[in-house]
């Protein structure tokens, strides 16, 4: 898969409900927050870890949940 046909499935993945319905945006349009894939709760990004390969930059649990396993 070359780099071009990531980016287009990217950026269809980022106006799915279930991907919106898991993000909070301020009303220029920036990611500021993100629902957490294990305790559900609404987090700012900066409570999360980076992640290249997840489709924000960003680790889809946050950066408790990941350390208490
Ligand atoms: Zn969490």
């Amino acid at each position: 898969m070359n780099e071009e046909d990531k980016n287009k499935i990217k950026a269809y993945s980022k106006k799915t409900p279930l991907y919106l319905s898991r993000r909070k945006f301020n009303p220029q349009g920036v990611l500021v927050e993100v629902q957490c894939i294990s305790c559900k709760e609404f987090k700012s990004i900066d409570d999360y870890s980076k992640n290249k390969i997840e489709i924000d930059g960003i680790e889809i649990k946050c950066k408790r949940c990941k350390s208490s396993k």
